[in-house]
């Protein structure tokens, strides 16, 4: 995934490039946008999403669940991984949920019948009543 500067469109998949871009003495022309070098910069750091840890050792949480690494390229590649497995659970749930689905219908089908039946006996009923 590539992180762009508004300002110029410069486009780098390492954050710690746009991060040195952003902080360039001579900094790059606002082509694009007048946002400020260091509104981007908050930006991408929120978008980075490192957090520290007990120690203050700057850690990366997977998105998709609580692992924390210490490196944002092991963190990518994890996550990576980790949505196509939470992407695979979500459909198997899915799946799951439409057979519940139905079973239920059948069961109300069976119901419906077993009604139907009744109605047909009731109505035979009422018809040698009279
Ligand atoms: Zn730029
Ligand atoms: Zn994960």
């Amino acid at each position: 995934m590539n992180i762009i500067c508004k300002r110029c469109k410069y486009e780098t998949t390492e954050i710690s490039n746009m991060y040195r871009h952003l902080q360039r003495k001579r900094v790059c022309q606002p082509l694009f946008s007048q946002a400020s070098p260091s509104e981007l910069l908050q930006e991408f750091k929120q978008y980075d999403k490192s957090e520290e840890d007990y120690n203050g050792n700057k850690v990366f949480k997977c998105k998709y669940c609580e692992k924390i690494f210490y490196s944002r390229s092991s963190k990518c590649n994890h996550q990576h991984i980790c949505s196509g497995k939470q992407y695979y659970e979500k459909i198997q749930l899915l799946t799951l949920r439409n057979k519940e689905l139905e079973e239920k219908d059948i069961k109300r089908e069976l119901e419906f019948n077993k009604l139907k039946n009744d109605l047909i006996k009731i109505k035979e009923l009422l018809a040698n009543y009279n």
